[in-house]
């Protein structure tokens, strides 16, 4: 069985391990086997936000290129928000047209978020990653077709155990995204929280795997 990882920004290598490399179209690394490429609201730039969008475009036409992202809004950046949304909508859109989930990131901006998903009418996956926030939010986002990706927060605050719980197995995924533990400790702590065994979380992964990026692990 393999351990596939939603989202992480360093590619580690390992026989057993699948992971969706995070990837900027500023710094593109042609050797990771599979990788998401998007623009982070922090790292926007106007000057090249033309360029950035014109070379996602290109490599979401790569079979290696399985999800757009991470991408999303931040209200805790400097950068203003209608810049930030538009920036995001032209990436949501361009996923809907390649038919690519999107790895998404959002802080304190979950209203704004299940409002331009609905205005856009995008019915590709979202997966909101490094999810640590409430189960009244996880319900609300859930409702609004959202997956879940649970990380570095499932190791450190024990608080999260019941929203993980909450969330119906078919609507999740584990990552490390920049954490020092590695893929293989967040399957230890959520096979513990599901009390089953990690082969059994690694089935459930793959299960949603295939219902999301519609392939299977084991042809990656
Ligand atoms: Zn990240």
């Amino acid at each position: 069985m393999l351990f596939f990882n939603l989202h992480t920004h360093s590619f580690t290598n390992q026989s057993t391990v699948i992971e969706l490399v995070n990837q900027y179209p500023w710094e593109f690394n042609e050797i990771l086997p599979v990788y998401s490429i998007g623009i982070h609201p922090w790292y926007i730039n106007e000057q090249r936000l033309t360029a950035d969008l014109a070379f996602i475009k290109i490599k979401l036409q790569d079979t290696n290129c399985l999800a757009l992202g991470e991408c999303g809004l931040d209200k805790k950046i400097d950068i203003a928000m209608p810049i930030q949304e538009d920036v995001f909508e032209k990436q949501l859109l361009l996923a809907q047209e390649y038919n690519k989930p999107v790895v998404l990131h959002c802080v304190a901006a979950y209203d704004e978020l299940i409002a331009i998903k609905n205005r856009l009418k995008i019915t590709v996956p979202i997966i909101i990653h490094g999810f640590s926030k409430s189960e009244q939010l996880a319900k609300q986002l859930i409702n609004n077709d959202f997956y879940l990706s649970f990380g570095k927060h499932l190791l450190r605050n024990p608080g999260l155990e019941k929203v993980f719980l909450s969330v119906p197995n078919d609507r999740i995924f584990l990552e490390t995204d920049t954490s020092t533990e590695n893929i293989q400790e967040v399957y230890a702590m959520a096979a513990k929280y599901y009390s089953c065994t990690i082969e059994e979380m690694q089935q459930l992964t793959s299960n949603n795997f295939e219902l999301v990026f519609k392939t299977s692990l084991s042809r990656i």
